[in-house]
């Protein structure tokens, strides 16, 4: 099968990037997601909202905020991109092509929101469900678009790179390019290659590595896996942002519950009753830094074997407030059997955003020519150590359109053909992808990256990190060897090669700085979450 452009992952960064590149109709585009439903991605979890220009806001001003929460990580010219064309794209691609309304006052003015370290209220939401209100706009728009095809449950198991994928041995004496990818159709149960003059990549973020993460189940890694494997350059990968409190539940993904709950007055307990923040921060208790609430949680959880703590609203605000005030939170608790408004909520800590990833530049090129990344799988150094609330969708749309312009503006690059690429091979495959294997394996990765290389690091834990995974990771490759496919087995096997990925960065990086916090850490290194370092406050933000 041959595309112009293959674009894998539909969320707000690859959907994007389709219908910029759709405006020229004679380019073929295929755009690709492993779900079953379109919808399903990181993209329409987002709740609180998108980053704006507030009335009394500027460019300069966004980008101090930006840089200030990126711990002195931040790269300037990307955030400088960010804050100046990120609120012009808004207004230009979600509300003009793709329809979207956001939450206005009689006037009709857009009503703005403040977030946690957002100096300007600038935040533009539809309700709590931001981000799925964008996605059916993005998809509204590309389903009638004719020279773009959606294929949904095909999930891509490897780039196909140049020369490690090249028929003729000549090909070795030739610069690495990436033309196109190997795409497992699960209904038909095969390996389809997809040829493309360029490919962009979009798979969002990793967040399921970790036992606990508010990410829903596709946030596995595989894009930051695959190019990995493919040789383009990787970075920053030590940097995740925990979220404080999640829903404790069996469920994989775990549903986000607001900071606004602790600055609306709801104070974390331990699962006897005992209030503990004074313990980790005596001047801010339950209204700290997000890292140092999340850093809290944990340290009782493992101190003392809690399962979870709990988060107090009911004894602090009027039933009929909480019911109005976060009436999401309030049904989706309800659904679970907690009612808010009398019970305290159980909360564990959870991954949340992937800080680093695929490097790129300001057009989303990364380091293999041909090959694009936009969204939460690239790292355009935007986020530095930590990411200011609301500003990944915007990320997404701003790479997602630079992506799409600078393809444009390229004079058309090669196709090739089926010959020039060897074959799939998939002979001597004697194992089925046991599903009892599968979930075994991937639970031990999640509980190993929770515990190691999770929230609080250190060398020692590190290293048996290192050393299980890699461990883990032959065992994996061997099993992926001899077992036939299936959308579970590639999950996994990216799973394990992007937490190695991660754990190695952890360990490299002695020096907490931002989401990165090591115990052991560099005597001269300064943390972004210390009191005088971070500016970083509370406020009613969903993220
Ligand atoms: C609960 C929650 C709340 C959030 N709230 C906000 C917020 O308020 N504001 C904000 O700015 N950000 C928020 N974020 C972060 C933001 O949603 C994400 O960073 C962003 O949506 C990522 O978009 P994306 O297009 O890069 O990836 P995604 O939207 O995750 O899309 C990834 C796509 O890649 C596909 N894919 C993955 N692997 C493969 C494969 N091997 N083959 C084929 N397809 C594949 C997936 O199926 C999916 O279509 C939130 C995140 C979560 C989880």
């Amino acid at each position: 099968m041959q595309t112009d452009v293959l674009i894998i992952g539909c969320g707000i960064a690859g959907a994007t990037a389709a219908i910029q590149l759709a405006r020229d109709s004679l380019r073929q585009i295929t755009i690709i997601t492993r779900a079953e439903e379109a919808m399903d991605s990181n993209s329409s979890y987002a709740q609180g909202g998108i980053v704006g220009r507030g009335p009394d806001d500027t460019v300069e001003l966004l980008e101090e905020d930006i840089l200030t929460a990126g711990a002195g990580l931040s790269y300037p010219p990307a955030v400088k991109l960010l804050a100046k064309r990120g609120p012009e794209l808004l207004h230009e691609v979600l509300i003009g092509q793709a329809g979207l309304e956001f939450d206005h006052d009689e006037q009709g003015n857009l009503i703005m929101g403040l977030e946690a370290a957002h100096t300007r209220r600038r935040i533009l939401h539809v309700g709590d469900g931001t981000g799925e209100a964008i996605m059916k706009g993005l998809l509204r728009t590309l389903s009638g678009i004719a020279n773009i095809k959606l294929l949904s449950k095909h999930t891509v198991v490897d780039l196909i790179t140049f020369p490690h994928h090249a028929a003729d041995p000549l090909a070795v004496y030739k610069p690495l390019t990436c033309h196109g990818a190997y795409v497992f159709d699960q209904e038909m149960r095969q390996v389809v290659p997809i040829l493309a003059r360029q490919t962009i990549l979009a798979t969002g973020g990793i967040g399921q590595i970790f036992l606990n993460t508010t990410n829903p189940t596709g946030a596995r890694g595989d894009g930051v896996a695959m190019a990995y494997r493919a040789g383009a350059n990787i970075i920053n990968a030590e940097y995740v942002q925990f979220h404080p409190t999640a829903l404790s539940s069996t469920d994989a993904t775990k549903f986000l519950i607001s900071e606004a709950i602790r600055g609306e007055g709801g104070i974390l307990l331990t699962p006897q009753g005992k209030p503990f923040m004074e313990k980790y921060a005596p001047e801010w208790k339950d209204l700290a830094p997000r890292d140092i609430v999340a850093r809290g949680i944990y340290s009782e959880m493992v101190d003392h074997g809690y399962p979870y703590v709990l988060l107090d609203i009911a004894s602090h605000r009027p039933a009929e407030y909480i019911r109005e005030r976060f009436p999401h939170i309030y049904a989706h608790c309800l659904k679970q059997n907690i009612d808010i408004t009398h019970t305290p909520i159980p909360v564990v800590p959870a991954a949340h955003y992937f800080c680093g990833g695929v490097q790129v530049d300001l057009t989303g090129r990364t380091s293999i020519p041909n090959l694009y990344a936009v969204g939460e799988v690239s790292c355009t150094g935007v986020h530095g150590a930590n990411r200011l609330a609301s500003t990944s969708l915007l990320e997404g749309l701003v790479w997602g359109v630079q992506a799409a312009e600078d393809i444009r503006a390229q004079s058309p690059v090669a196709l090739l053909n089926d010959h020039d690429i060897p074959e799939w091979n998939d002979s001597g495959l004697i194992y089925e992808p046991d599903p009892n294997l599968i979930q075994g394996d991937m639970h031990s990765v999640r509980n190993l990256m929770w515990h190691y290389v999770g929230l609080v690091r250190s060398e020692y834990r590190l290293n048996r990190a290192i050393r299980d995974l890699r461990q883990q990771w032959l065992d994996i490759e061997e099993f992926y060897r001899k077992t036939r496919l299936s959308d579970g087995l590639i999950g996994l096997r990216n799973s394990v090669q992007t937490a190695l990925i991660v754990a190695y960065a952890a360990h490299r990086n002695r020096d907490s700085r931002g989401c990165h916090y090591r115990e052991d850490s560099h005597p001269q290194a300064k943390t972004a979450t210390s009191p005088e370092a971070s500016n970083v406050k509370l406020s009613g933000g969903l993220q």
